[in-house]
Order: structure tokens, then C-alpha cells, then sequence
């Protein structure tokens, strides 16, 4: 089972949502402390994880029972771990001329295969949440193989040869990764971006481990921060 239903995604409109990685257990190289899938094995392999024509199929099904907007890779893990992610991206098109998203946490950008995959989608939301090593590694957990400098460098790189939309998010957790010191320096990465949009998230979701959140005032505070600081469209999910 690889197509997860329609979300009514505030960013994207009907969502149609598609799992190459994970179906009946999370698969991802990180463990946020924020994910909604709980904390699992971490895993950086490249695979492949699904059946590309089961998955095809029941794609096609979901095209022709429902009205959509969108089709994003989503799911219980990272997606871009399915070193096929290309084929699936140019296999949609197939079937649909409606945008296919990737939400990433753009870990494995770095690798050739991954970085020309994403180029083909028309829509990129490629995460990172904090630009200092040990702050990413509180708020993200990653597997010892990934390499904070090389994500910095790759996110930059893809972002100069996409032509897609670019919506580059932030997570905040309140009291992680939300000084003003780390706010200051991310700010500074992400003009290195300079997105499509910049869209800033906090804990929505029943998260891996209880975390405090912002009252309307305190996220208000920095959500101006970022938005007096950048000349591109900043938005507050
Ligand atoms: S990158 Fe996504 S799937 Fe992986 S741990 Fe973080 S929130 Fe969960």
C-alpha cells in the first residue's frame, strides 16, 4: 500500500500523498525530535523500497477515483532513501500533469542521483532547522554518516540549478533551536538559499517526545525576525 490518501495541505491544496519508503515502519537517517512518525532504527542506505509498478498502479487508481492538486512524496521516512525516486517522479508525470512535490530532508542531496531526481519535480520542500552542528544534532538526530557542512553546501547547489518551486522550511522548537544567536546564523544561510518562500513550522503534531510550544506572541517575535530580514516571501504555517 503505497498511496496514503488526500491531505487538505494549507500549502499545497489536495494532496495526494505517496510512500516509497516506508509503509509498515518509519525509515529515515534522522530521528527529530518533532516527527510525527515517533523515533525509529536510523538508516542511510539508498534502497530501493517499494514495488515501482504495484506502487504505479495503485497511483493511477487514486488519479482516477479523485480530483487533486498535487502529488507529494510523503510518508513514514525520507523519501529521497529510495534511490529510484527519479523513476517514480517521471512515472507520475506520466499519469498526471498536476505538480509532483518532494518534502525532503535534505540529507542526501549531496548524491548525484538524488540531487538530478529532485530536478525534475516542480515543487521541492527541502527542510533544515538549524545551521550549528550541535544544535542540528539535538533537534534532528541524525545517523553519523550525515555531514552538516555537506548538506549546507548540496541545499545551496540544488537550489542555484532548480527551476522548480523552492519552499525552504524551518522547524522551530521552542528552547532547541530558536535562540537568537541560531535564528541570526540560519537567517544568513537562508539568504544563501533564497527560496521561492520560506516557510517557518513549529510542533503541530503529536511529536516523538513532549516538547514545549510558542504562545501567538513568541512565534509572532521571531516569525518578524524573519521576515525583516529577508527580501523573499516569508510564511508562517
Ligand atoms: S526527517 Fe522527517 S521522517 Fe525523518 S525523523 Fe525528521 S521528521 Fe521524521
Amino acid at each position: 500500500m503505497y498511496i496514503l490518501g488526500i491531505i487538505n495541505s494549507r500549502r499545497l491544496g489536495k494532496s495526494l500523498g505517496i510512500d516509497i519508503v516506508g509503509s509498515e515502519k518509519k525509515r529515515c537517517n534522522m530521528n527529530c525530535i518533532y516527527c510525527e512518525c515517533g523515533y525509529g532504527k536510523l538508516e542511510s542506505e539508498l534502497g530501493i523500497y517499494a514495488d515501482f509498478d504495484v506502487a504505479m498502479n495503485e497511483l493511477k487508481k487514486a488519479l482516477d477515483e479523485n480530483e487533486i492538486d498535487v502529488v507529494t512524496f510523503s510518508g513514514f521516512g525520507e523519501p529521497t532513501l529510495n534511490i529510484e525516486i527519479g523513476k517514480y517522479i517521471e512515472g507520475i508525470k506520466k499519469l498526471t500533469d498536476k505538480p509532483v512535490c518532494v518534502i525532503t530532508n535534505s540529507t542526501t542531496l549531496h548524491k548525484d542521483i538524488i540531487f538530478n531526481a529532485l530536478l525534475k519535480s516542480d515543487i521541492v520542500i527541502p527542510s533544515i532547522d538549524s545551521v550549528n552542528k550541535d544544535i542540528f544534532r539535538k533537534v534532528n538526530k541524525p545517523h553519523f554518516d550525515i555531514n552538516l557542512n555537506v548538506l549546507k553546501d548540496s541545499l545551496i547547489k540544488f537550489s542555484n540549478a532548480y527551476e522548480g518551486k523552492l519552499f525552504l522550511e524551518v522547524l522551530l522548537v521552542k528552547g532547541i533551536n530558536d535562540s537568537k544567536e541560531n535564528l541570526i546564523e540560519l537567517i544568513e544561510y537562508v539568504k544563501l538559499i533564497n527560496p521561492t518562500e520560506l516557510h517557518i513550522n513549529t510542533v503541530d503534531r503529536l511529536p516523538a517526545e513532549p516538547l514545549d510550544n510558542y504562545n501567538e506572541e513568541e512565534i509572532q517575535v521571531i516569525y518578524k525576525m524573519f521576515q525583516n530580514n529577508l527580501s523573499f516571501t516569508v510564511k508562517l504555517f
